[in-house]
Parts: structure tokens; sequence; C-alpha cells
């Protein structure tokens, strides 16, 4: 094959422009995005060769080796994972297939702050390499492909790359720096191992570099040619005892799996045997990511078989709305060849599901529940980034309907938030049997409507639910602990034994006094009310819709008319 040039997709030019301008302040993450490409290989491979051993050619160890060059100012990273045909070196370096790119642009652009996680969670960690690169060479050749069948892949990280036939006698990938002037600090072993160390530590093979010695006749210290040592821990986390890990541990394995630069509001580390036997290592972020909202969005759980990674954001462990749960599960029963398919219909996986789930809620429920004010604060502050993804799960999990309806918080006519069902149930008048709320657009319009008039009369507590996913899951949550959930907007409120006799005596004169007023309204509105009627319900306004029992209310009507149904 001769040297081609090819140009690059119009957004990797975007994109490179972007990183290389904006995340200038952090560009150390280079090295941690090359290492975990490196990685990402060597688990491709090992996937790979489960059942074509061939692969392994005469290389079984995966390492993943980082070198430098002081005279010609290169800067290597090696592995010997699956490597690259020509034609997948163009697709994978050239263009970039994922979704999310536009709003990783966007993101870039807007956010001051320039943060470089982003680069990580949107996929296009390789480009970073140009940050302290003024040309990256990447020489790589696929498992399985002949010694001739090696590609050479160069850029400058402008407007084009070159690709061209090699011979490459061993399997893998090499990324070849050419530092820009300026980043000599790279070419420092001490430096490259203190950024190792700080963002790979976990990734669960060697990463190896040449041991240096001092060497007193040149007065400085001397790389060895052929001695290499490990540099990271190179141990799975998730399988040592959990009196062995410390915090600081658990919060970096954290930070490194989810490029989330907080510390995790909580975690959970069992081995679970029984039945089905598995380790989880679940987290529960500080803050909601960006796209929460998303709820194709894959999951944050990574799956493992025996310690073999298997895949990434294996949606099948975690239900939608616990898609922000991030972590580790590693089964010691699935095949190793498990596919996405056999996944979702995996007995194993269906009990992993159920109890992580449970896991995630007691965790939730510990910090919710906790004698210490500083975690129920930590809780409310979950419960505004999360909670409306949380109510999702009352109509989506039935099994833990429950759990979650005491989970929920809401706002009150009594207090703006953090109200819960056992609250309002707690503070109940005598002989009050249903809990009341009442859905709007905003806070301002669930309190000031008129429907809360004879409430606030009456000192009755009213649940104000302003979320767009409330009515929803109110369609799926009747009642909490045997009391009904009653909507103020439908129907004749019935106040039950609170409104008293006397009251109701006074609706029926009222009634028949204004029969000649009612008849004339309900003809004049005919076409546009079911009925007209006296009330109780109202106490300084002169009149209020309202909508019949059973039938939709006005919010959620407005709801889907937004939505076009
Ligand atoms: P991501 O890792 O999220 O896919 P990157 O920009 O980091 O995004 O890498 C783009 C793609 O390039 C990878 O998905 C992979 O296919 C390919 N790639 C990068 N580095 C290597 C490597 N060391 N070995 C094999 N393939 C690689
Ligand atoms: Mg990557």
């Amino acid at each position: 094959m001769d040297k081609k040039t090819h140009a690059f997709q119009a957004e990797v030019k975007q994109i490179l422009h972007l990183v290389t301008h904006s995340l200038y302040s952090n560009k150390e993450i280079f090295l941690r995005e090359l290492v975990s490409n490196a990685s990402d290989a060597c688990d491709k491979l090992r996937f790979e060769a489960l059942d074509q051993a061939a692969l392994y050619e005469d290389a079984p160890n995966l390492e993943v080796r980082v070198f430098f060059d002081a005279e010609a100012k290169t800067l290597t990273i090696r592995d010997n994972g699956i490597g690259m045909s020509a034609d997948e070196a163009v697709a994978h370096l050239g263009t970039i297939a994922k979704s999310g790119t536009r709003e990783f642009m966007a993101r870039l652009e807007g956010d001051q702050k320039k943060d470089a996680n982003l680069i990580g969670q949107f996929g296009v960690g390789f480009y970073s390499g140009f940050i302290v690169a003024d040309r990256i060479t990447v020489e790589s050749r696929r498992a399985g492909l002949p010694a001739d069948q090696g590609v050479r892949w160069s850029s400058e990280g402008t407007g084009d790359f070159e690709v061209e036939a090699i011979h490459k006698a061993s399997r893998g990938t090499d990324v070849i720096l050419h530092l820009r002037d300026g980043e000599e600090d790279f070419l420092s072993t001490w430096r490259l191992k203190s950024i190792i160390s700080k963002y790979s530590d976990h990734i669960s093979l060697p990463i190896l570099m040449q041991k240096e010695s001092w060497d007193a006749e040149a007065g400085k210290q001397v790389k060895s040619e052929d001695e290499w040592e490990s540099v990271n821990k190179a141990s799975a986390l998730w399988a040592r005892s959990k009196s062995e890990v410390t915090q600081e541990e658990y919060d970096s394995f954290y930070k490194q799996i989810s490029y989330d630069t907080e510390a995790p509001l909580a975690h959970t580390h069992n081995r679970v045997e029984g039945r089905s036997e598995y380790t989880q290592l679940l987290y529960i972020p500080a803050k909601a990511p960006f796209d929460l909202w998303n709820r194709d969005k894959r999951g944050g759980v990574k799956l493992y078989v025996k310690r073999v990674f298997i895949m990434d954001d294996a949606e099948s462990l975690m239900p939608v709305y616990l898609r922000f749960v991030k972590g580790v599960i590693d089964s010691a029963d699935l095949p190793l060849n498990v596919s996405r398919e056999l996944l979702q219909e995996s007995r194993d996986v269906k009990a992993i599901r159920e109890g992580s789930t449970k896991r995630v809620l007691s965790m939730l429920e510990a910090l919710a529940n906790s004698e210490d004010a500083a975690e129920r604060d930590k809780y409310a502050a979950f419960w505004k980034d999360f909670g409306q993804v949380l109510k999702e799960g009352i109509g989506e999990d039935h099994q833990n309907q429950e759990r979650l309806a005491k989970l929920c918080r809401f706002a009150s006519t009594q207090a703006e938030e953090g109200v819960s069902f056992a609250d309002y149930v707690a503070r109940m008048k005598e002989s009050q049997e249903a809990i009341y709320y009442i859905s709007a657009d905003s806070l301002a319009a669930a309190k000031n409507s008129p429907q809360l008039e004879i409430f606030r009369k009456k000192g009755i507590e009213v649940l104000l639910l302003t979320d767009r996913v409330d009515e929803w899951m109110l369609s799926h949550l009747y009642e909490f602990e045997g009391k009904p959930l009653q909507s103020v907007a439908k129907g004749a409120v019935d106040l039950g034994t609170l409104q008293d006799e006397e009251e109701k005596k006074k609706v029926e004169q009222a009634a028949e006094a204004f029969k000649p007023v009612l008849e004339r309204l309900k003809e004049a509105l005919k076409d546009r009310a079911k009925d007209v009627r006296v009330t109780t319900r109202l106490v300084d306004s002169p009149a209020c819709v309202v909508v019949e029992q059973g039938d939709m209310s006005p919010h959620l009507t407005r709801l889907l008319k937004q939505a076009g149904q």
C-alpha cells in the first residue's frame, strides 16, 4: 500500500482544534487517555481470544509499556492488545462514530472551566495526544494478521493524516508522540510515573517503565535498556477484601471509572454468595451528569467475569431509573463469551440486577434515615439532583415501589421541601383519610391554586407536586401505607368526616337556593363544562374548574398537549 493522505472528518477537525486549545491547562490527561486505550485494546484481545486462542501468538502476557527518547523528544505508549488493521486505523482515528460529539463541542465551548474529564466521557480521548504533540505516529498490527499487514498512521493534528503499510513483527499498537517544544518535562521517568499512578493505578494490567539507576560517573539517573518494572498496582480493587481498601482508594477508583472530579456520595462493596455468586462495587455520584435525562444512555456499570473485562455499560445490570449508578460487577457464574443478547435473558443477570438494586436502595435509605444530620443533608442534595429519575422507578419497578415511595421527598403547604409521605402521614388530622396533593407547573402556581383554599382553612396539609414525572408517577402509585392519594383538583373533594354536618347542610341549602343560577350557568357553558356545582372547597375565590374523578388532571392534559399527543 502506498502512502495515502486522508482528510479528517469535519467533526474531528473541530474537536482537534477545541481540545488542543481548551484543555491545555490540564494537559497531563493525555497519558490517562492513551493508557486507557492501550488497556481497552488488551481487554478486547483477551475477549476475542476466548474462542480463538491463536490470537495470543507468542505473547500471552498482556501489558502496556511507556518509554521515551529524550534526544528525539518522543514519548511512546506501546501495548500488545488487539491492534488495528489499516482500515480500522482510518476509521477509528479519522472519524468519530459516536453520538454526542456535537454536545461535547458545545460543552467545551461553553464551559469556562474547560472540564478535561469531558474528553474521556465522550470517547474522543485519542485526540488529546495533540495537546502535547505536534505529530503523532501510530504503528499497529491487528492480532491474527500477518506481519506485513501492519499500518503506520501519522498526523500533525490539523487537516489530514497519512496512512501506509509497514512490516510489524509484534501485534498491538505503538502510539508515538513527537512532543511540542516546551513539553520536555514529560521526558522524565519520575513525572510519567506520578501521572500514571494518579490516573491509572486501577488498570488491571501491568504498566511497565524502564528501571532507572544512579550512574555515579555520569552523575545522573540512567535508564536500563532491558529491565522493566511495573509502575501501577495492577490489582482489581473490587477483588480485594473491604478491610484492605482505604476510603481514598475507593474514591480514586470512582473518579477513574466515572471521569467525575468529585468524590462519590456513597459506595457499597460486597461479595454475594448463594445461588448466584458475584462481587459488586457500586457508587452513587454526588452530582448529576449532564446526560442524566437521556434514558437511552447506557448504564455506568462495567461487567467482568472472573476478573476478565466483558463489557462497559451493561444496561441489563441495573434498572433504567438507576442509570446514574457507577461501578463494577464481577460475576463468577456467567460464561466468558456472554453477549448483550444473552445477558438480557440470563437468570444470573436477573439475580444480579435484583440484588444490586436492593443494595443501591439500602445505600439511599441509610443516608435518608441516618441519625447524623450531615448524612441526611447529603440525601437532600442527592434528591435535588436525582429525585426525578428515582421517581421513574415507582412506575417501573413494582417490586420496590414501596421502598421508592418512602425515599420520595416533596414540597407541601407546610414545608418548602423535604416532605416524605411518612412525614405527611404523621401530621395527618385525626379523622383525615387521604393524602392530598395538587400538581402544577410551578411551586408558585401550586401554592396559589384556589383549590387549596378549603384545605388551608381547615389546616390540612397538601403536597405540592411540580415535577414533570409526578403525574405519571401517581398514575402508578395509588396509596401509601393504606392511605389513598387524592388530588384536590379532582371530583367533589370529599373531606370525609372532616367536613362537618352543618357545612353539608349549608351546601345543600345553597344548592337549592342557587338552582336557577346553576341552571343558567350550565346552559351557558353546556359545551364546555359537564356540570356546575355549589362547593365548599373555595374560601376567597368565586369559582374554580375541576375535573371528574378518574379523568386526567388539567396539568397532565397540558403536558400531553405540549408533547403533541
Ligand atoms: P474511545 O476510547 O472512547 O473509543 P478514543 O478517541 O480514545 O475513543 O479512541 C478511538 C478509537 O481508536 C478506539 O475506540 C479504538 O478503536 C481505537 N484505538 C485507539 N487506541 C488504540 C489502541 N492502542 N489499540 C487499538 N485501538 C485503538
Ligand atoms: Mg479512549
